[in-house]
């Protein structure tokens, strides 16, 4: 699990708001994910995870940096064969409810990409490939005939997964695919993308804002803040040493357990507003919410260092 399969550098997209303003969601975001790794990346609503995963797959123009997928340039293939990368990459949407066309049965809304991609040999082909992507995901062939409101949250979801993998994808994103649902199906979800990931050596880039689960379902994690990452490393590295201050609020807020450990933890609450991403002022865009902020934080912007072996911070903390 070595070879780079995305590699993005420097990824900033800005949206213009009014003439002048500019809401920076993505700000010099830089990471890699490995062939058949999957990497988490988990913050707060609106800190620009999601604008991030869906820029590093080309679904949003970037504003600057660059994104490689496979040794490519992700914009310039879109540009040249605008089909040729969806095929290899799909993505998982986080509302089950609205993701999938109501008025099409579960086996035409799986089929779409078979028949674009024109991969099915001919109806029987058509049909076997169908049956075998619903037992894929844990449904039945009958499923297959009924329409999306006639399932559970969880069975919509992985009606969503057999569509993403209806075209034999390499990469997937997960955009936030368990936010929306109860908490035990949550995991029954996350167990059938572990083991799809293990049985078809597929990579993920997983986005959440609940870190105790994308601890299941990650080799590596990001913590973004404000359109910047301010922490990435091994899984269990981070949960275990996790270096930026934010990150260590967020997860002295995670429940562990264990009673006794439990209840010698400490919760860090974390005072003052997220700031706006409109317009950000130099230096670390935590500093106004951190209690160890020195002067340095407010007049230069921490870049991404690395600290330890694959264990990157962002912090004045870290010279
Ligand atoms: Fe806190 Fe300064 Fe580190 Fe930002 S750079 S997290 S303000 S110590």
């Amino acid at each position: 699990m070595s070879e780079s399969l995305l590699e993005v550098n420097g990824l900033k997209k800005y949206f213009k708001v009014g003439r002048k303003a500019e809401l920076k969601a993505v700000d010099d975001v830089s990471f890699t994910i490995r062939r058949g790794e999957t990497l988490g990346l988990v913050g707060e609503s609106g800190c620009g995870k999601t604008t991030c995963g869906r820029t590093s797959i080309g679904l949003y123009e970037k504003t600057g940096g660059s994104i490689l997928y496979n040794g490519k340039d992700v914009h310039e293939e879109k540009l040249r064969n605008p089909l040729g990368l969806s095929k290899e990459v799909q993505m998982i949407f986080q509302d089950p409810y609205a993701s999938l066309n109501p008025r099409m049965t579960v086996g035409e809304i799986i089929a779409e990409g078979i028949d674009i991609h024109g991969l099915a040999a001919g109806a029987q082909d058509r049909k076997d490939r169908i049956h075998e992507l619903l037992h894929l995901v844990g449904l039945n062939k009958e499923h297959g005939n009924r329409f999306a409101h006639e399932f559970s949250g969880g069975q919509r979801q992985r009606i969503g997964i057999a569509r993403a993998l209806a075209v034999d994808p390499t990469f997937l994103l997960c955009d936030e695919p368990i936010s929306a649902l109860d908490v035990s199906i949550q995991a029954q979800i996350v167990n059938l993308l572990v083991k799809l990931q293990r049985d078809r050596g597929l990579t993920y880039l997983f986005i959440a804002h609940d870190l105790s689960m994308v601890k299941h379902i990650s080799h590596r994690v990001g913590v973004m803040y404000l359109g910047t990452l301010a922490e990435i490393g091994p899984s269990k590295e981070l949960y275990h040493h996790p270096l930026h201050p934010y990150t260590q609020a967020l997860l002295s807020a995670v429940p562990v357990p264990d009673p006794r450990l439990e209840k010698s933890r400490e919760m860090i609450v974390l005072d003052g507003e997220v700031p706006s991403p409109i317009n950000p002022q130099p230096g670390c865009r935590f500093r106004d919410r951190c209690k160890l902020a020195m002067p340095i934080c407010g007049e230069v912007t921490p870049k991404l260092k690395e600290v330890a072996k694959d264990h990157a911070v962002s912090c004045h903390l870290y010279p």
